[in-house]
């Protein structure tokens, strides 16, 4: 099980070609699947990828054009197939629950599980998603229709108990929730010992931001934040970019720089436009920039906990 990882079932963009699925990427959060977009043949390459359907319980939209929504219909009558009465979590806006329930009025007339949606708005930075371990926030973009980027942080994790100067204090078991929340220990003769002698700083939480599709715009990139990795569309090169501004799009670049102002750790590319052959060279350019750069393709695994 995986305690944080970002799997890509998609990087290509609206074009289709045979060098890459259109957009889809999988969010493995100890245990559970958060998939953003699905566009068509999703549930190929989750199979591809060995991700179980039963797994999956959010997906969140960032837009409606069809590199991005087109393989729910499928997605969702395989669930259907398979499904034991569980429900799944749709993250969109409006407009997307209109067309999701027309397509599941010609696919998909009697599922059994229910379908649940977060409806958002698309002007607004709201918290889409959260439970005790995780929030997922949403973040506007400037494309041509209405888009969002959805921000994946794991909320503080507790500090590490200290187990040897707990036995040193004769701290009994029972108390260690507590410590490790971050509370002082009262011996009974009324001495305090001090929170910070008893526990070590806890592991620092992980972070993820998907941005995608959008022109790029520093105010943008300074509300993504400080985040471990960025995935940020390239779907141009640099030598293109007077294409990226009016089809609502960013060379790589741009995403490094969006990488840069917004002081993430790591760029992950991807939405390669069918002109380019090589997806290195996204990698390449993005590098002047922004020192850490992954090239992204259909299967590769981050796991943010391994990240340097
Ligand atoms: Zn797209
Ligand atoms: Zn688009």
């Amino acid at each position: 099980m995986s305690e944080f990882s970002v799997i890509t079932l998609g990087c290509g963009s609206a074009k289709p070609s045979l060098r890459h699925n259109p957009s889809s990427t999988v969010v493995d959060f100890r245990g559970n699947l958060f998939m953003i977009d699905c566009g068509e043949g999703t549930q190929l390459q989750m199979m591809r990828s060995r991700l179980k359907f039963s797994r999956l319980g959010h997906i969140f939209l960032t837009h409606l054009h069809g590199d991005h929504v087109l393989g729910l219909p499928g997605l969702i009558s395989t669930l259907d197939l398979q499904s034991t009465g569980g429900s799944l979590t749709i993250h969109t806006i409006a407009e997307g629950k209109r067309m999701i329930d027309d397509m599941l009025g010609y696919f998909a007339r009697h599922i059994d599980f229910k379908i649940n949606y977060n409806i958002l708005d698309p002007e607004k930075e709201v918290i889409a998603f959260e439970n005790h371990a995780m929030t997922v926030r949403t973040l506007p973009l400037h494309h041509r229709v209405p888009t969002l980027g959805f921000i994946f942080e794991e909320k503080p994790r507790p500090r590490h108990l200290d187990r040897a100067m707990c036995d040193f204090h004769g701290i009994s078991t029972a108390y260690f929730n507590r410590i490790k929340a971050g509370e002082d220990y009262v011996k009974p003769d009324g001495t305090i010992i001090p929170n910070s002698r008893l526990t070590k700083d806890a592991t620092p939480s992980l972070s993820y931001a998907h941005i995608s599709d959008t022109a790029f715009d520093p105010k943008i990139a300074e509300a993504i934040g400080p985040v471990d990795l960025l995935f940020h569309e390239t779907t141009y090169l640099e030598r293109d970019a007077a294409f990226a501004i009016p089809r609502g799009h960013s060379t790589a670049r741009q995403a490094a720089e969006a990488a840069r102002i917004a002081g993430a750790r790591w760029l992950l590319t991807g939405h390669y436009s069918t002109r380019y052959n090589d997806d290195e060279q996204f990698r390449r350019e993005a590098l002047q920039i922004h020192p850490r750069v992954i090239t992204n393709r259909e299967g590769l695994v981050v796991d943010l906990t391994r990240l340097p």
